[in-house]
């Protein structure tokens, strides 16, 4: 499995080369974001892993200039505390998933394997997340043998959200792709549905199969 690490804080990519290298990753590292861009766009990568700011080209608009070229490279991008719009605009850009620095190498190569599950995952007809089984081609959704009754548009945001298990989606995100055109930025449509479609798949022991992440948006949960 090869992994682009690009990092300018040099301690920080030494721990994350290291640390991936001992669990049998193949890993190059880029200081610099210009140069990280150019390894991106030409080189062949299970997954990037990329830093917000960086001298050269930063880490936001390597991954506008990869989406833009149709790459689709799994891409973590690494926060700082405090950068939560860009966690945001980096989401909304196609990144994968986000770490907060500081954070352990076991954590990062926890979100590597998933997000390389997600992205190599075939596209199965049936889903199942505990007790709650969601049929994509006949849209039946069963909690246990309880039929749950979603419409067209709870539906497609628990399709979205499900297909992609621990991916945090932003707002934006989840509008675009469910409703499938501009709404004002600031309307609780979202916040709306998540509710109702939480009251609706919630199982006997009230469990929450879709979680709230704070300031940035929602993600479904692997029970
Ligand atoms: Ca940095």
């Amino acid at each position: 499995m090869n992994v682009l690490v690009v990092e300018d804080e040099k301690s920080v990519a030494r721990l994350v080369k290291k640390g991936l290298e001992e669990l049998g990753f193949s890993v190059e590292v880029s200081h610099n974001g210009t140069e990280a861009y150019t390894l991106a766009a030409t080189r062949q990568y299970d997954v990037i892993v990329l830093d917000i700011m960086l001298p050269g080209r930063d880490g936001l608009s390597i991954l506008r200039g990869l989406r833009q070229q149709k790459n689709a490279v799994p891409v973590i991008l690494l926060t700082a505390r405090g950068e939560l719009d860009e966690r945001i605009e980096g989401l909304d850009l196609g990144a994968d998933d986000y770490l907060t620095k500081p954070f352990y190498v076991e954590e990062l190569v926890s979100r590597i394997h998933a997000v390389i599950r997600r992205t190599s995952g075939v596209q199965l007809s049936i889903f199942q997340a505990g007790d709650l089984t969601v049929n994509f081609v006949t849209r039946e959704v069963k909690r246990g043998d309880r039929p749950i009754r979603l419409t067209a548009r709870e539906f497609g945001l628990l399709e979205y959200l499900m297909r992609s298990p621990e991916r945090v989606f932003t707002r934006t995100q989840i509008i675009e792709h469910v409703w499938g055109y501009d709404f004002d930025p600031n309307t609780n449509l979202v916040d709306v549905y998540v509710k109702r479609l939480r009251k609706k798949i919630r199982g006997d022991f009230g469990d929450d199969l879709i979680e709230t992440v704070r300031g940035v948006g929602y993600r479904f949960l692997r029970p």
